[in-house]
């Protein structure tokens, strides 16, 4: 009996583990006995979270209900150790799980160490709960000035979001960037239209330097009022694999080799936001997009080696930036492989109906990647093509 360990229920390590299931059960594989890991039994719809700051309840989707039918065992728990040579994982500092192969899909957070009192002052969009917190304090405002700090994608969805539901409030947009900066001319004129209509201020050429529970602090000197400040920015990830002794990159992703394994510990795969995979193009960037692609090929590689047979490079390529601009508006940005734009996007009503469809996605994928492991596999990839 294999044992597999999958840490983290989220979209790349619940992929990963209903498409190892959906393998395991084909008549003559080799029998493995797979655990996921995750904090906690509701999954998270990482990508909704700024739907559900914004006080959205959001359909209530239980892990094990998930993972109903497949085999896959789930244990409830906060990883908190990992000893890459002894092969173990510790759960909340109680339980020793054993693996022969581990997957691990951690995510990552925002980087609230990037400036001093963002990790004290700032709201984050990091997980369920935290979003949340969000709402209530949101909730609490009668009036004021929301700053949010960031202005990637996460960043302007969270913005719109606010201003839409929240019409009372002000809503100041801060970043080094100009919003949508990754999209095409149209699309990012469309973009800062959506914000301006919304009332959203937007500042994309600010330097912050510091978050003080009053305030916003920019490089030169100016501060900007605000009695709410959200954090979307920058990328920062466990470090339990640079303390288990992994390759890491700067950021403590785990270093991958084209299969998916860590370069420095190949019986370990690395998935999902907590993975730097290289392609030609350059190192991926986290999206669900990309995350739940890197779940079935990993799947589908250890299922190779314990054939016996070496696994095959994972080729990935970009399709779309699709982004939400309240619930009424939004825009999609079709991309190359290498994730720069092409001509093509979306706006306004149709564009609102594609985002919806594959922020829902995810969830029905699950049981099709276990029905149909190959299939799902392409159809996953559908999403994001194969660069050539
Ligand atoms: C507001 C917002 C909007 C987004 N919109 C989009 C979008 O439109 N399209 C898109 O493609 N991407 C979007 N993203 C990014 C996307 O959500 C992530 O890239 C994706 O969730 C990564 O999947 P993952 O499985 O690697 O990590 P996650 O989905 O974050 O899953 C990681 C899981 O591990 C668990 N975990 C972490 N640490 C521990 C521990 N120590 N012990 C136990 N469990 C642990 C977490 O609870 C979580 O369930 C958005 C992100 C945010 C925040």
């Amino acid at each position: 009996m294999h044992k597999i360990v999958v840490l983290g229920a989220g979209y790349a390590g619940l992929t990963a583990a209903v498409s190892l299931a959906g393998r395991t059960r084909r008549p003559g594989s080799p029998r493995c006995r797979i655990t996921v890991v995750s904090a906690a039994e509701r999954f998270t719809e990482r990508l909704r979270l700024h739907q559900v700051a914004s006080g959205e309840q959001l359909a209530d989707l239980e892990i094990p209900d998930l993972l109903a039918g497949t085999g896959v065992e789930f244990v409830r728990g906060w990883v908190t150790a990992l000893d890459a040579g002894a092969r173990t994982v510790r759960i909340d500092d109680e339980v020793t799980l054993s693996y022969d192969t581990l997957v691990y899909a951690l995510g990552a957070l925002a980087d609230t160490d990037a400036v001093p009192g963002a990790g004290d002052h700032a709201y984050t969009l990091d997980s369920a709960h935290d979003a949340v917190l969000l709402s209530q304090r949101l909730a609490a405002l009668d009036g004021g000035t929301v700053a949010v700090c960031g202005s990637g994608l996460t960043g302007v969805e969270t913005a719109a979001e606010i201003a839409e539901q929240r019409p009372g409030l002000r809503v100041v947009l801060l970043g080094r960037r100009e919003p949508g900066a990754s999209m095409g001319p149209a699309a990012r004129a469309y973009l800062a239209g959506a914000l301006d209509r919304l009332g959203v201020r937007v500042r994309g050429d600010v330097e912050i330097v510091k978050i003080r529970p009053d305030a916003v602090e920019l490089a030169g000197g100016e501060s900007v009022p605000a009695d709410l400040v959200v954090w979307t920015s920058g990328v920062r990830v466990s470090p339990l694999p640079a303390a288990a002794g992994l390759t890491v990159d700067e950021r403590g992703r785990i270093v991958t080799d084209p299969a998916l394994r860590s370069v420095s510990h190949p019986d370990v795969y690395a998935v999902g936001d907590a993975a730097a995979i290289r392609q030609a193009y350059g190192v991926m960037h986290g999206t669900c997009q990309s995350g739940m692609p890197t779940g079935v090929h990993a799947a589908a590689s250890i299922m190779r080696e314990l054939a016996g047979k070496q696994p095959r490079p994972f080729r990935f390529g970009y399709f779309h930036a699709p982004l939400s601009l309240g619930r009424r508006d939004a825009v999609v940005q079709f991309v190359h492989p290498d994730d720069t734009p092409t001509r093509f996007h979306l706006t306004g009503r149709r564009a609102v109906w594609y985002k919806e469809t594959v922020s829902s996605a995810p969830w029905p994928g699950f049981a099709r990647t276990f029905r149909a492991p190959v299939s799902g596999m392409l159809a996953w990839r559908r999403g994001g093509r194969y660069t050539r």
